[in-house]
């Protein structure tokens, strides 16, 4: 298999999607991203005009770099744009039919040889990579928020991904100016499976009142390094979002060490779901 990709494909152009889009262009990559909403391709693209802009203003990027990688990047309604591509990365909404759906369509019609890959945060990678009749050939990419700015990337084995599709993408990420690390599937793959129990322990040790929201955040940063408190990312990342990952863990992995902490499920109850409700743990 040739281990060097030079076209991706994109499904999806929502956050995920245009960020991915934006770093393949950036590293000298086409990118071609196709979403169902016109309006959708049109935010995309327009997100990545606005990034590129700010880098410019940054200096971390000349005109001319700027104006080549929106020369490499298209956008289009229509999956058969998608023809050419080596590799497709899926980052379309999170849900699992529209995802088995989306992945069997492109196992139908892209070049045999073709790879894809998904950017879901927690469906199996092995039961996507069973609907798109080419197992070996597909593999998880996760991606981090804002891919631009976020040098990881998770890439996930499923159980029959063969080391040639696991190669050729870890190079891409490498090509993309990421830092790879490999992972074998599991319901959260590391990051989340680590980070979102972390917060879950933060609301077990807040409704305990063993210290106020403001301290807990301050000992995981000044204690730990960490840049942000975990109460904080809560809200950043939506207080419903943990407290579906922790029910999905609790199910998959059928161990109470994953369960979780009825004050996050009062907060959600009671529409306190973050920042983008204004107001989660804090209010804004
Ligand atoms: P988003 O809502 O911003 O974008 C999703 C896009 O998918 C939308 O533009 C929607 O129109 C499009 N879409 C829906 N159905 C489609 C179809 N049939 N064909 C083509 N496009 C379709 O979502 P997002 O935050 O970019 O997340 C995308 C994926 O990335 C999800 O699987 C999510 O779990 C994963 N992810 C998200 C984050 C994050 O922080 N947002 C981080 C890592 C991974």
């Amino acid at each position: 298999m040739n281990s060097s990709i030079r076209t991706v494909g994109i499904v999806g152009a929502g956050t995920m999607g245009s960020g991915i889009a934006q770093a393949c262009a950036v590293a000298g990559v086409e990118a071609v991203m196709v979403d169902i909403d016109r309006q959708a391709v049109d935010r995309g693209l327009a997100a990545v005009g606005k990034s590129l802009e700010r880098l410019l203003a940054k200096g971390k990027l000349t005109e001319g770099d700027k104006a080549a990688a929106l020369a490499r990047i298209a956008g289009s309604t229509r999956y058969e744009d998608l023809g050419h591509a080596q590799l497709v990365i899926e980052a379309a909404t999170e849900n699992h039919a529209l995802k088995n759906k989306i992945l069997k369509q492109l196992g139908e019609m892209l070049a045999p040889q073709a790879i894809i890959a998904t950017n879901t945060s927690s469906i199996s990678i092995t039961q996507l990579a069973a609907v798109t009749g080419r197992a070996d050939r597909f593999v998880g990419m996760h991606f981090f928020n804002p891919v631009p700015m976020m040098a990881l990337v998770e890439i996930i084995r499923g159980l029959q991904t063969s080391d040639a599709t696991f190669a050729a993408v870890q190079a891409l990420a490498v090509q993309l100016g990421k830092s790879p690390i490999a992972v074998k599937n599991a319901p959260g793959f590391v990051v989340n499976r680590i980070l979102v129990p972390m917060i879950n322990e933060a609301f077990f040790v807040l409704a305990e009142g063993l210290a106020t929201p403001e301290d807990i955040d301050a000992g995981m940063k000044l204690g730990c390094n960490h840049p942000i408190g975990p109460l904080a990312l809560a809200d950043m990342i939506g207080l419903d979002v943990c407290l579906a990952v922790m029910e999905v863990y609790l199910h998959e992995f059928g161990d109470s060490k994953y369960r979780p902490c009825p004050l996050l499920r009062e907060y959600v109850a009671a529409g306190r779901l973050g920042r983008k409700s204004g107001r989660g743990v804090y209010s804004y």
